[in-house]
């Protein structure tokens, strides 16, 4: 061990993964909702991103419950992108939870089990807890100079007796200038907020004992059982029904929250839970958050799970559904039926639909430009130009992948700033989708299965 060098430690110090869309930190939009061109990782797309942003505006609000909305338009145009910037931008409290269609289709659970799961993910229950209050015991508050209590308390030192709580507790500045504006006087009953100082005079003890107005005015206070000296202590705790389900699920216990094997919950568990929370709701104790359920590749469900969503979003709890489709007019799974985006025309009518439109050129260099950024690949304009000009004729996606292929071959030839020679090298290593296909209608004869008839091509 001694004798590590420091070269053989150094890829150890920065272990990070860059995902698909790491770069996105938010939807980009000034406190008008109008898009910036560029910001926070999002590039271009503007009315899309303003539109995501009015749905986020009326979700923060709390207006919304059970609404739908579905982001159309061709394959890697930012659609995830955007669902992920309306994560990003939602508060921590507002739950999100993101799932691809196909992830439905398990072995495991049913499909609208798994549905119902996600859904409950996505459906936030904020359960106000105020500390026990316990009326307090009597408490003799000594006065250093026993004179009239308002004047005394503005500058005499306050300590505090409880028969309880044994020991004398100095209140503070803060509390004798609050008690001295409330004018306390013996016998008042009081009630101590600690963290700010502030004193409300809750009433009066017709209990004092005439002893006591030598020492100064007796006031009860209300104590809390860790003993503090406060008022009311309300703690917030931000769970989702899912965890909900899941820790009264018998079958499974809480540790399933960590491993995510927590199988079908039983519909009674859910029913006691719905009750209970209504319940919470009604004493004011709990309140519902609707989040956000983000079902990517929506064409993968089949009629059944549209169904079951059309009935799903009734529900007065249910969040805000957004799906992403790249699909045009294609057959509606489980049926013969074809309908737009492969979703049945009830649920079709439900949607607001935000389109992507496909991006120019300048969009996609500076999508370009951050991913190089975020991959820490520093790369020539000539190549950057390049590499924009593949990513026009192929796909942006293409394109970005090669960032870092480029920056291996780079490092390869034991250079630093990735050239355009580098971009034509992977370039011709990994095919594009036009490329591929056309060689599969040259070598077709040479593969297993071969369906497409000569002569035809572009297939997607
Ligand atoms: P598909 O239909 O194939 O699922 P998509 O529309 O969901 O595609 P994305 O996956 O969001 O496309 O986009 C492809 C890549 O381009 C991602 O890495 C994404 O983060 C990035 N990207 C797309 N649009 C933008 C944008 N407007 N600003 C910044 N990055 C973007």
């Amino acid at each position: 061990m001694a004798d590590l060098k420091l070269s053989d430690t150094r890829d150890l110090t920065r272990i990070e993964r860059i995902g698909a869309h790491s770069h996105i930190r938010g939807l980009g939009l000034d406190s008008a909702l109008e898009p910036r061109a560029v910001s926070e990782g999002m590039v271009g797309q503007t009315s899309a991103r303003k539109a995501a942003g009015v749905i986020l505006q009326m979700i923060k609000e709390g207006r919304i419950a059970g609404r739908a909305v579905l982001i159309a338009g061709q394959p890697g145009t930012g659609k995830t992108a955007i669902a992920m910037g309306m994560a990003k931008s939602l508060g921590l409290e507002t739950p999100f939870a993101m799932i691809s269609a196909s992830e439905i289709f398990s072995l495991e659970m049913s499909k609208t089990e798994a549905l119902m799961q996600s859904f409950r993910k996505a459906i936030g229950v904020r359960i106000k807890e105020e500390t026990e209050v316990i009326e307090g015991e009597v408490v003799e508050i000594q006065i250093d100079r026993p004179a009239v209590a308002g004047a005394a308390l503005k500058t005499g030192k306050l300590t505090m007796k409880t028969t309880e709580m044994e020991g004398v507790y100095d209140l503070g500045a803060k509390m004798i200038e609050s008690l001295g504006k409330e004018k306390v006087q013996s016998g008042d009953v009081i009630a101590i907020d600690k963290p700010s100082g502030k004193v409300t005079k809750l009433g009066r003890s017709f209990s004092r004992s005439r002893d006591y107005d030598a020492i100064g005015p007796q006031v009860r206070f209300v104590q809390c059982p860790d003993g503090e000296l406060q008022k009311r202590k309300e703690i917030v705790h931000c769970v989702t029904l899912h965890e909900i389900d899941v820790i009264n699920s018998r079958t499974q216990g809480f540790l399933a929250l960590f491993t995510g094997d927590t199988g079908e919950i039983r519909a009674e568990v859910r029913e006691q839970i719905d009750t209970k929370v209504a319940e919470w709701r009604e004493e004011g104790k709990a309140e519902i958050v609707p989040g956000v359920l983000f079902i990517d590749e929506v064409h993968m469900l089949d009629i059944e799970c549209f169904s079951f969503l059309n009935r799903a979003l009734e529900n007065e709890m249910a969040p805000i559904l957004v799906v992403a489709t790249n699909r045009g007019i294609t057959t509606i799974r489980g049926t013969n039926y074809k309908s737009a985006h492969g979703i049945p025309i009830d649920l079709l009518d439900r949607l607001l639909i935000i389109a992507t439109q496909p991006y120019t050129k300048d969009d996609i260099r500076m999508i370009l430009d951050i991913r190089c950024q975020e991959e820490d690949v520093e790369m020539a304009e000539e190549a950057k130009a390049l590499l924009t000009h593949i990513g026009v004729e192929t796909s942006l996606r293409y394109a970005i992948h090669l960032i870092t292929a480029a920056a291996l071959a780079c490092q390869k030839r034991k250079g630093k700033v990735v050239e355009s020679e580098d971009i034509t090298r992977v370039y011709n290593l990994f095919l594009d989708v036009k490329r591929s296909t056309q060689y599969l209608m040259e070598y077709q004869e040479q593969y297993m299965f071969n369906e497409a008839p000569i002569g035809d091509g572009n297939e997607d």
